[in-house]
């Protein structure tokens, strides 16, 4: 097969700032993205599905501490850790999603059974967290997403009361990745543990499908990251697909209306990944930086923080 193949992927739009980001901090962060790259492109490489490359490389960001979603997904207002995750095929736009899951060691695996062993989309609560432990797949206690880092965080937020964008002030965090397979086929998975200090029961953008999620092989696959109450009020993901469809926008086009324009005039600050079926890649943020990495079979690989 000589269709050309692609991964991209996001590890949030909110990086540390740059003047506390150390060599070594640098090194850990892509290293982390590098390594999603290499879960998710090796799929691919061996001709496995789109679908199954960004749970690859979704799952591997979740196993890493250092981005918020799975392992090192934030603290919620009392103390413990809700999750968000969805995922969408692009050839046949099925899809799944969980939100709120507490114990799920990789809630983009929990949307992936909802696609595939339910007659639904998207399961949230104690309902979601029931049918995570009935499906057997791996969950973890509170010691396992347990990280001071983010402990600190959190009660730095609660003791000012705000809720906050992973690492503080206006960082955000949530992964994702975003693929086009051997067979022309894209998909889209995200994760998040939300915001620090989020309220009991709050859902962000993540899960659900259209707002930080999208996946259509006539358009594109889209992952988003940032303030996920204006990313769920402009129904971003989806607003990029209609402006392709409907008005004939090219993705890098489109991507820039959304994310440079429509989203800075609400104030909803973030980023996304995107491609399309002819292995362009957009990874459009109007924050200061956005960790990202993307890989095509025609050889060209990006690892990057900031601008
Ligand atoms: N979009 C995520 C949410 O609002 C957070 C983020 O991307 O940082 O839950």
């Amino acid at each position: 097969m000589s269709q050309l193949f692609a991964i991209a992927l996001h590890g949030g739009a909110g990086t540390i700032a740059p003047e506390t980001m150390t060599e070594e901090k640098y090194a850990a962060y892509t290293q982390g993205l590098k390594a999603a790259l290499d879960a998710g492109y090796a799929v691919l490489e061996r001709g496995g599905a789109s679908l199954d490359a960004v749970q690859a490389a979704v799952m591997s960001l979740e196993d890493c501490p250092l981005f918020n979603a799975g392992k090192g997904a934030v603290f919620n207002s009392t103390g413990g850790h809700e999750m968000d995750a969805a995922l969408m095929e692009g050839s046949t736009k099925r899809a799944g999603a969980v939100a709120g899951v507490t114990a799920a060691r990789n809630p983009v695996q929990a949307a992936r059974t909802v696609m595939e062993h339910t007659e639904h989309v998207l399961l949230s609560g104690p309902g979601a967290d029931q049918f995570v432990r009935e499906q057997g797949l791996p969950i973890e206690g509170p010691d396992y997403f347990f990280n001071q880092f983010r402990y600190d965080q959190w009660k730095e937020a609660q003791a000012e009361g705000r809720v906050q964008l992973d690492h503080s002030e206006k960082k955000m965090g949530t992964v994702g990745a975003v693929a086009l397979d051997q067979s022309g086929n894209l998909a889209a998975a995200t994760s998040t543990g939300g915001m620090t200090n989020k309220q009991y029961g709050r859902v962000g953008d993540s899960p659900l499908i259209g707002a930080g999620t999208w996946a259509d092989n006539h358009t594109c696959a889209i992952s988003c990251t940032g303030h996920g109450e204006l990313f769920i009020r402009s129904v971003v993901a989806y607003d990029i697909a209609c402006l392709m469809e409907y008005k004939g926008l090219s993705l890098a086009d489109a991507c820039h209306k959304v994310v440079m324009d429509k989203l800075v005039k609400t104030g909803g600050e973030g980023g996304l990944v995107a491609i399309d079926q002819a292995g362009n890649i957009a990874m459009p943020f109007n924050s200061s930086g956005m960790y990202r990495a993307a890989r095509k079979s025609d050889g060209t690989e990006n690892i990057a923080i900031y601008r």
